[in-house]
Formats: structure tokens, C-alpha cells, sequence
């Protein structure tokens, strides 16, 4: 029988990630992943989901790759950020398959893909119905060392490297002095998700982003400016165009 390989520092696997900075190669990549997300999201436990639930995953997963892959020729991703964005993203894909195992003989189920984290309650808005119910005088927030600690342990006990910070806004948690950069720099081997109403993200901000490099913003925006004020407050569009521009700027993804 064939053994897999898991040694994620093998050097195959360090070319073969060089090289995805290259269109030829990463659209070979891509062709893989795509033909492997149709398998995994629709044709896998056919009666399991709602076809249309699992169309949605497919497609987004899908558009996210596009929407790299078009950053990269178009420059607006730097090699940079590139480098560091693959040397965490790139345990999610190769994952050691030995402690999926472990975990799933001892609990009798799958581990989840990722974990998401709400590290604080706090916002600098307050949209109208909040999904989250945060507030600018929140004080609610969970401690760092709880939070890295989850970070930790799913790395640990089931080697899931894919967090998804959702808020709260992400960018004004602080606990016993450290913050969602620190954060990031403690896990450099995981990739952070990280919602965030992008109002927050100025050049400093983007900059430390693009330093960290794992961390991906995905910015809500609720339409054009009427809208997205309308339920935000005024001038937050604005704000998140400035945000778009910032992350440009510095060649990080969002
Ligand atoms: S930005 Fe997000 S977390 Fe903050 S108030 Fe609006 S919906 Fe809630």
C-alpha cells in the first residue's frame, strides 16, 4: 500500500509551494482542488446535505481560489504576504492524517475543519441587528491565554490549522496586553479568517497584517454607500474603501 507522506516540511512540498507563485503551476493546483471540492462537496453523502447548502460551500470555496489566483496576476498580492499566506495555508491542505484518525477513533466523529472564535463582544460600530450582538461599551472578552490556548489545542489534538476570528470587530480585542497580532505571531503554522468591518484598518493595521501574513480579512460590506450606512453608520463605506485601498497597497488579499 502506498504511504502518504506527512512531513509538512518535506522539500517536494516547499518547491511545489514555491512554485505556486507561477501561473502554470497554480492553475494545475487549482484544476486538483476544484475537481477534489466538486468530490468533497458534491457528489460525497449525496442524501447527507441539501444540494443547495453544499453548492453554496463548493462555490465559495471555489470563487476564494479565483480571487487569489487573480490578486497573484494582477500583482496585488505581494510575494511577501504570498510566501507567508502559503506557509500557513498549506497545513490545511496537507494535514496529518494520523491524528484525524486518533481523534475520530477515540470520539466516534469527525474533528470540525476549523474553529471559529469570537475573542471579544466589543465593536466600534453597532450596525442595526447585529448578528452578534456587540457594542461600542462591551466589555465581554475572552482571555488571551483561552484563546491561544483553543488555537493550541486544535493543532494539537486533531491538527486543524484554520481558525476563523468573527466578532465582535477582531481589531479592538486586547487582553493581558496582547491582541490578534499576537495572536498570529504565536500560531504562524495556522491561517486566520478574520471577519472584520475593515473600519479599523489604516495603513499601520494593514501593514501589520501583511507582516503576519496569515491573516485573511474578509470585510462586510452590506452594499453600495446608501446601504452600507444606512445600516452601519455614516461614512462607514467610505471607511471600508480606504480599508480596500490600505490592503492594496501593502499586496494583502481580502
Ligand atoms: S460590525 Fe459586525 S460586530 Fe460590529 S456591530 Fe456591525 S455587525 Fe455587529
Amino acid at each position: 500500500m502506498k504511504k502518504e507522506n506527512n512531513n509538512l516540511k518535506s522539500p517536494m512540498k516547499e518547491i511545489l509551494i514555491s512554485s505556486l507563485a507561477y501561473s502554470l503551476p497554480r492553475k494545475f493546483l487549482m484544476n486538483r482542488i476544484q475537481k477534489k471540492l466538486y468530490k468533497e462537496f458534491l457528489e460525497k453523502d449525496k442524501e447527507k446535505f441539501p444540494r443547495k447548502v453544499q453548492e453554496d460551500k463548493f462555490y465559495m470555496a471555489r470563487n476564494m481560489m479565483y480571487a487569489i489566483d487573480r490578486g497573484l496576476r494582477r500583482g496585488q498580492i505581494s510575494k511577501e504576504v504570498w510566501a507567508k499566506f502559503m506557509d500557513s495555508f498549506k497545513n490545511i491542505y496537507w494535514k496529518r492524517t494520523d491524528k484525524i484518525k486518533a481523534f475520530q477513533e477515540k470520539y466516534g466523529f469527525k474533528p470540525p475543519g476549523f474553529v471559529t472564535i469570537s475573542p471579544t463582544k466589543n465593536c466600534n460600530l453597532q450596525c442595526i441587528g447585529c448578528y452578534a450582538n456587540s457594542f461600542r461599551t462591551s466589555r465581554e472578552r475572552l482571555d488571551f491565554e483561552i484563546v491561544t490556548r483553543v488555537v493550541r489545542e486544535q493543532k494539537e489534538l486533531w491538527n486543524s490549522h484554520f481558525t476563523v476570528i468573527s466578532g465582535g470587530e477582531p481589531l479592538v480585542y486586547k487582553s493581558q496586553d496582547k491582541t490578534i497580532f499576537d495572536l498570529a505571531r504565536e500560531h504562524s503554522d495556522t491561517f486566520f479568517l478574520m471577519y472584520t468591518n475593515g473600519t479599523l484598518i489604516n495603513e499601520e493595521v494593514a501593514q501589520k497584517v501583511a507582516e503576519v501574513g496569515n491573516i485573511t480579512p474578509a470585510i462586510s460590506v452590506e452594499g453600495f454607500e446608501e446601504e452600507t450606512d444606512k445600516r452601519s453608520g455614516k461614512g462607514v463605506h467610505q471607511k471600508i474603501l480606504r480599508a480596500f485601498e490600505n490592503l492594496s497597497k501593502v499586496g494583502v488579499p481580502y
